[in-house]
């Protein structure tokens, strides 16, 4: 008897359009199981995993769009989706640092539709990793190779979400890829300091999905340089204080 998640995976790859001999071979089960799972009488009454919104008929709105909304912005920063497994494994970086942080993560990816949220201790930083095989179905821009170097493009519904709920979406992004540090000046001898964010991220895609989720909520921003998007504007600073802040 098999695990149900590889029955889940194959119907979920047969419904991509993977091509039969890959599936069985992927998933490293003989032609047969796979061929009775996906063509076999009992076939049609094999329901599929009812946690993932994208695979229900139809697709329905997800569950906890506030966690989706911030676990999009850090995959985007931190994310990785590994999908050559048995089970898709979900992995975000964190600074070791911010436990805050990392339980906000984990309980996102929960919140999402895994079951459970594991850690794996690496030098300086904790990758909150979680096997689920629904993860391509949220996060469809997965594909080898690094993110930067891809064209990173969001669905329809995941950009509603992330608009919908821009403000979840952008403490993702810059408790990822973002930091809010004491900015020093001297000033005719007098020293200042205040507080501003950048964004950092090699991807240009990203970056403009980035100023778009800003000028949502009207607050200022411009490139520092290519890769680094600054907000320094005191106004625009402390609308950002109020929802994402320092890293916790
Ligand atoms: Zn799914």
């Amino acid at each position: 008897m098999h695990p149900p998640y590889l029955r889940e995976r194959a119907i979920q790859l047969h419904a991509a359009g993977v091509p039969f001999s890959e599936i069985h071979r992927r998933l490293g089960l003989s032609r047969n199981t796979v061929g009775g799972w996906l063509y076999g009488k009992r076939a049609a009454r094999i329901k599929i995993d009812k946690r993932c919104p994208r695979c229900d008929r139809p697709p329905r709105a997800m569950d906890d769009p506030r966690a989706y909304a911030y676990l999009l912005g850090q995959y985007l920063g931190d994310g990785h989706l590994l999908t050559t497994q048995r089970v898709p494994l979900l992995t975000v970086t964190c600074d070791m640092r911010y436990p805050g942080l990392i339980h906000e993560v984990s309980y996102a990816m929960e919140a999402c539709g895994a079951r459970t949220a594991g850690f794996q201790e690496r030098t300086g930083c904790v990758a909150v990793r979680a096997h689920w095989t629904h993860w391509p179905c949220l996060f469809p821009q997965h594909g080898p190779g690094v993110k930067h170097i891809r064209k990173i493009e969001l669905a329809g519904w995941q950009q509603e979400v992330a608009d919908v709920h821009v403000v979840r979406f952008l403490r993702g992004l810059f408790h990822s890829d973002g930091s809010r540090f004491a900015n020093r000046v001297v000033v005719n001898g007098r020293r200042y300091a205040y507080p501003r964010y950048t964004f950092v991220n090699k991807s240009t895609d990203i970056m403009a999905l980035c100023g778009r989720a800003l000028d949502l909520r009207a607050i200022a921003w411009r490139m520092a340089r290519p890769d680094t998007l600054s907000v320094a504007r005191r106004e625009a600073v402390a609308r950002l204080d109020q929802f994402v802040g320092p890293k916790w």
